[in-house]
C-alpha cells in the first residue's frame, strides 16, 4: 500500500518533495526534540492523485483513521469528545513556500457538543465559542466557498452591537451569538447545516487544501515565482494548541536575523490572546519581541534558546511561527527564511565570518537574481524632499508612481503604461495581481511579516509596510499623513530600504553595488555608511570567490565602443557577439541602401567601398578597448529590407507624388527593391550566411574591414584577438564557401601589411540542422557560438517577434511552460540540441571553442545548464555580466544549482 501519510516523528527536512516545506521542517523540529505539537503530514503525492482523479486515493482514508487514533493516544483526548475534545489544524504546505496563497482551517473537530467540552476543559467559555466561530468562519470561506466578507461584516456588526472595537473585547455570549449567526449563514448559502461530524470536517478541509493548489491566485503566484504547477501541496494535520486562551497565551512570528538588513538579533511580532493567522494578516498592530520578553520572560528565554538552536542546525536565518498556550511555548513552523537581496549577501558573509559556513556554501546561498536586484537604482540622497510618513522598510528599492487604492486600478493603470504605487491599509492574497503590476507597495498596517511585506520581498518589489500615521480612506480614495494629503493619481516616492515615503517624485541614482562594480572597492567604500559598506564588501568577496571558482568565461554582447568599455569595467573577458547591423543604421543607412539598389557590379563595389573606412574605424576602436581580449564579430545577419524604408510609408509617398503628377524616380526604384525583397517570413528568409552567399562583396567588405583593423592594431603595438563569426549556417557547405573567400582576403591583407594575422573563423549554431550536423560543421569552424534566440525560435517553430504577445500568457497559464523559453533555455528541447552539437563538434575537433551569445547567456538558470554541458564561455549584455560571473561560480560549485 502506498504511504500517503507520515507522522512528524518519521520525516526530516530533506523530504520537501513529499512532505512540503512545512511538513518536512515540522518533522525536523520534532526530531530535534523541540516542542512541536503532535501531528502528521499527508503527502504531495496524495494531492497530485486527488487533482488527477478527482477523488482521494482509497488508502488515504484508512491511513488518516490510523493516524488520528495515534494522535488521540498521544494526547489522551478523543476527536469529537464532549469533554476535552481533540482538535486539529489543517494547514497547506507546498515544497516551495507560497505565503498566504493556499488554505488553512483551524479548530477542526469542534461542534455543538465538543464546544461545551472545550469550554469546561479550558474553564473558559469565551475561548471555546471564539474557537468555534473561527472554525465556522474559516471552514465556511475555505471549504464551503462562502464570501469571507460576509463573516467579517457579521463580526463587525457584533462588535458594534456590543459597543466594542476589538475582537478580544467580545464576551462569551457575543461569541456564542456569532456561532449561531455563522451557522445560519452556512445553512442559507449551502442549503445544509454546518457539518457536525469531526471526521467529515477533517476530510472536507483536507480536500479544500488540495483544491486550493489550483486557485487563480495560487497559479498566478507560481507563474511569477516559476514554481511548476504539477507539484501539488502537502497537508499538515496538527493537534491544536491555543494562543487565544487569555492574556497568558498568544501567537507570534520571528526571525533569527533581520530579514531586511541581515543584522543579528531577534526580530518579530507577537500578538497576545490571538490565534493562527492574526499576526500575518496584519489585522491588529502587534507587539515587539521585547514586549513579549517583559510579558512572559520564561517563554521568551525558551524561544531565544530554540532560535539559536535552529540557526545552528540549519546554519542559516530561520523564520519561526510559535504559539504560547497558557505560558507553554509551542513551535508551529520554521523554515530557512526569505530575505532581501542585500540581506542575503550580508548574511552569507556574516555566517562565513562566524565560522558557520564555508565561502563555497556562502556563494551557493546568494543568487544572480539577487545581485541583479542590488543593481537597481536608489533615491538620490542629496535631492530635496518632502517627507510624508514612514513605515517599515519591508522590501528594498526606490519606487516612484501614481497612487492607486485598489489592485484592479493598479492593473488597469499599469496596462496603459503608468508607474503606480499601490496604497492599501493591508494587502491580502486577492491583491496579488495589483502588487505585480505596481512599481511599489505601501500599507498603513502590519509588520515585517505581514502579507504585503512577505510577498513583496519574494517578488523583489519595493514595499513600505505599517506606516501607522497614514490614514487611508479607500472609498474616498484619499490618504493623509504628516499634514499632507494625496488623492488617487498623485505621485509618491517610496523607499523600501529605509521605510520613508515622500510626496512627489524623487530623483533616483545608481546603486552602491553598481558604483562598486564601476569604480572598484576602495573608491566605493570611501564615505559609505556602515550598512552600505558591509553590503559592498560582501558582494566583492562573493564575486571574487565566484571568479576563482568558475570554469565558464564571461564575455559581453557589445556593438559599440561605449558598451564595450562598460562591459570591461563590469568584468567582461571579451566580446562574444558584436552585431554589425547597428553599424549600418543611422546616417549610414543610405550607404547600405545604395549597395542594395546597385544595378551594376561596379556601382555595388563603389557603394561597398564607401562603407569600408567606416567599418574599419568601428572595429579598430573596439579592438583597442578590448585589447588582449577576444572580440567575436558577426558578419551581417538581418534581412536586407530592415535597411530599407517601410513598405507602407513608401507606398503612400509614391501614391501622393503620383497624385500631384510628380513621380519620384528614386522612390519608385526603392519601392521596387522593397517589393523584391519582401518576404512573408523574413526570419526564415534571406538572412545570415545566405546574404553572404548571394550579395556579392558584402561579407568580403566586412572581412576586409576586420582584417585591416587587426593589422593596424598590431602595427600600433596592440594585441588584437579578433574572431569572425558567420550567422545562421545550416550546412557545412555554406561555411566552406564563406571560409574560402575569407581566408583569401585575410592572407592578402596580412601579406600587404606585413603582419601575421591569426583570425579564427567560426559559426553560430542557430538552426536544428546545424546542431545535428555539428560534426561536419566543426571540420570548417574553429568555434561555435550558440545563438539560442534563433535556436529556440527554430526548434519550437515560434516566431520570436510575435509569439510572446500572441499566446505566451495563455501557455504560461496552462502550464505548457513555467517561464518563456526565450528567457530561460528550454533544457529538454533546445538544450538537447546544444548537447548534441557540443558532443558531435568536439568529437570532430577536440579543441573546438564553445560559447553562447543568445539572451540565455545572462540568465542564471541557463548558465548552470551551459556550465554542465561543457561550454567555454557565456556572452551577455554588459549589465548582466556581474550576474553571469556569480552564477558561473555557483554553477561550478553546485551542479544542481
Ligand atoms: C541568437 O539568435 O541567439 C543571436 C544571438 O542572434 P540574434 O539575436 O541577433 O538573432
Ligand atoms: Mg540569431
Amino acid at each position: 500500500m502506498t504511504t500517503y501519510l507520515y507522522d512528524f516523528t518519521e520525516g526530516d527536512k530533506d523530504q520537501k518533495d513529499l512532505l512540503g516545506g512545512k511538513g518536512a521542517n515540522l518533522a525536523e523540529m520534532t526530531r530535534l526534540g523541540l516542542p512541536v505539537p503532535p501531528g502528521f503530514t499527508i503527502t504531495t503525492q496524495a494531492c497530485r492523485e486527488y487533482l488527477a482523479d478527482g477523488v482521494e486515493p482509497a488508502a488515504l482514508r484508512v491511513q488518516v483513521t490510523m493516524a488520528l487514533r495515534r494522535l488521540e493516544d498521544i494526547t489522551g483526548r478523543r476527536v469529537g469528545d464532549v469533554s476535552d475534545p481533540l482538535l486539529v489544524s489543517v494547514r497547506s504546505g507546498a515544497k516551495f513556500s507560497m505565503p498566504g496563497m493556499m488554505e488553512t482551517v483551524l479548530n477542526v473537530g469542534l461542534n455543538d457538543y465538543s464546544v461545551q467540552g472545550l469550554a469546561e476543559a479550558a474553564n473558559n467559555p469565551r475561548f471555546a465559542w471564539d474557537s468555534y466561530r473561527r472554525l465556522i468562519q474559516m471552514f465556511g470561506k475555505t471549504v464551503l466557498g462562502i464570501e469571507g466578507d460576509m463573516f467579517a461584516s457579521a463580526l463587525d456588526a457584533a462588535k458594534a452591537a456590543a459597543g466594542v472595537t476589538a475582537d478580544v473585547d467580545l464576551g462569551a455570549d457575543a461569541m456564542h451569538g456569532l456561532v449561531e449567526t455563522f451557522k445560519a449563514m452556512v445553512l442559507e448559502h449551502t442549503g445544509r447545516e454546518f457539518p457536525q461530524d469531526p471526521r467529515e470536517q477533517l476530510d472536507l478541509a483536507v480536500r479544500a487544501v488540495f483544491e486550493s493548489w489550483n486557485t487563480e491566485r495560487a497559479r498566478l503566484y507560481r507563474r511569477r515565482e516559476r514554481i511548476p504547477h504539477d507539484l501539488g501541496t502537502a497537508v499538515n494535520v496538527v493537534a491544536m494548541v491555543f494562543g487565544n486562551l487569555g492574556e497568558t497565551s498568544g501567537t507570534g512570528v520571528c526571525f533569527t536575523r533581520d530579514p531586511a538588513t541581515g543584522r543579528q538579533g531577534v526580530y518579530g511580532d507577537y500578538l497576545q490572546n490571538a490565534q493562527g493567522e492574526d499576526v500575518v494578516a496584519g489585522i491588529r498592530n502587534t507587539l515587539s519581541l521585547e514586549d513579549f520578553a517583559t510579558l512572559d520572560p520564561a517563554s521568551y528565554a525558551e524561544l531565544r534558546a530554540i532560535m539559536r538552536r535552529l540557526e545552528t542546525h540549519y546554519r542559516d536565518l530561520c523564520d519561526i511561527e510559535f504559539t504560547v498556550e497558557r505560558g507553554k511555548l509551542w513551535m508551529l513552523q520554521t523554515r530557512v527564511g526569505k530575505r532581501t537581496a542585500a540581506a542575503a549577501f550580508r548574511i552569507a558573509v556574516q555566517l562565513v565570518d562566524e565560522g558557520l559556513i564555508t565561502l563555497d556554501e556562502a556563494l551557493v546561498r546568494v543568487s544572480g537574481g539577487q545581485l541583479a536586484q542590488l543593481m537597481f537604482p536608489q533615491f538620490d540622497a542629496t535631492a530635496p524632499r518632502t517627507a510624508m510618513t514612514r513605515g517599515m522598510a519591508a522590501s528594498p528599492g526606490a519606487a516612484v508612481g501614481r497612487v492607486v487604492f485598489d489592485a484592479a486600478t493598479a492593473v488597469e493603470w499599469a496596462a496603459r503604461g503608468e508607474q503606480v504605487v499601490l496604497l492599501r491599509r493591508e494587502t491580502n492574497p486577492d491583491d496579488l495581481e495589483g502588487m505585480i503590476a505596481a512599481a511599489g507597495i505601501l500599507t498603513s498596517r502590519g509588520g515585517k511579516t505581514s502579507h504585503a511585506a512577505v510577498v513583496a520581498r519574494g517578488m523583489g518589489k519595493t514595499a513600505v509596510c505599517g506606516a501607522e500615521s497614514l490614514e487611508v480612506d479607500p472609498v474616498a480614495r484619499v490618504a493623509r499623513a504628516g499634514g499632507h494629503q494625496v488623492v488617487e493619481g498623485d505621485v509618491l516616492s517610496i523607499d523600501g530600504s529605509t521605510g520613508e515615503v515622500f510626496v512627489g517624485e524623487l530623483p533616483v541614482v545608481a546603486s552602491p553595488v553598481v558604483r562598486y562594480l564601476e569604480v572598484g572597492l576602495a573608491a566605493a567604500l570611501d564615505g559609505a555608511d556602515e550598512q552600505t559598506a558591509e553590503l559592498v564588501v560582501a558582494v566583492d568577496r562573493l564575486l571574487a570567490h565566484a571568479d576563482a571558482a568558475r570554469r565558464l568565461r564571461v564575455r559581453a554582447n557589445a556593438d559599440t565602443a561605449e558598451d564595450a568599455a562598460r562591459a570591461r569595467h563590469l568584468g567582461a573577458e571579451g566580446i562574444g557577439l558584436c552585431r554589425t547591423e547597428h553599424m549600418f543604421l543611422g546616417e549610414r543607412r543610405v550607404l547600405i541602401e545604395r549597395v542594395i539598389l546597385a544595378e551594376s557590379t561596379e556601382a555595388r563595389a563603389e557603394s561597398l567601398a564607401a562603407l569600408l573606412p567606416l567599418q574599419r574605424a568601428d572595429f579598430t576602436e573596439l579592438l583597442e578597448i578590448m585589447d588582449g581580449l577576444p572580440v567575436t564579430i558577426r558578419l551581417l545577419d538581418p534581412p536586407l529590407h530592415e535597411f530599407l524604408p517601410d513598405r507602407a510609408d513608401l507606398l503612400v509617398r509614391v501614391a501622393l507624388a503620383e497624385e500631384r503628377g510628380e513621380p519620384n524616380e528614386g522612390d519608385l526604384r526603392l519601392l521596387a527593391a522593397v517589393e523584391r525583397l519582401h518576404e512573408s517570413n523574413p526570419m526564415l528568409g534571406l538572412r545570415g550566411v545566405r546574404l553572404g552567399l548571394v550579395v556579392p562583396g558584402l561579407f568580403a567588405l566586412q572581412v576586409r574591414a576586420i582584417a585591416e583593423a587587426a593589422a593596424s592594431r598590431i602595427q600600433a603595438g596592440g594585441d588584437p584577438r579578433v574572431e569572425i563569426m558567420v550567422p545562421l549556417v545550416g550546412s557545412v557547405m555554406e561555411l566552406h564557401l564563406i571560409r574560402d573567400e575569407t581566408d583569401g582576403i585575410i592572407a592578402d591583407i596580412a601579406a600587404r601589411e606585413g603582419v601575421a594575422l591569426s583570425i579564427p573563423i567560426g559559426t553560430m549554431i542557430e538552426l536544428p540542422r546545424a546542431a545535428l550536423t555539428a560534426g561536419r560543421i566543426a571540420e570548417v569552424a574553429e568555434f561555435f557560438s550558440f545563438g539560442t534566440n534563433d535556436l529556440t525560435q527554430t526548434t519550437w517553430g515560434f516566431s520570436r517577434d510575435d509569439v510572446e504577445a500572441a499566446f505566451f500568457a495563455a501557455y504560461l497559464e496552462k502550464g505548457v511552460f513555467t517561464v518563456s523559453p526565450f528567457e530561460t533555455l528550454d533544457a529538454d528541447g533546445v538544450g538537447e540540441l546544444v548537447r548534441i552539437a557540443v558532443e558531435r563538434g568536439r568529437a570532430r575537433r577536440p579543441d573546438l571553442h564553445l560559447g553562447v551569445c543568445g539572451e540565455h547567456g545572462g540568465d542564471p538558470e541557463s548558465i548552470h545548464f551551459f556550465h554542465e554541458v561543457g561550454l567555454d564561455y557565456v556572452s551577455c549584455s554588459p549589465f548582466r555580466i556581474p550576474v553571469a560571473r556569480l552564477e558561473a561560480g555557483r554553477a561550478a560549485l553546485s551542479p544542481l544549482g
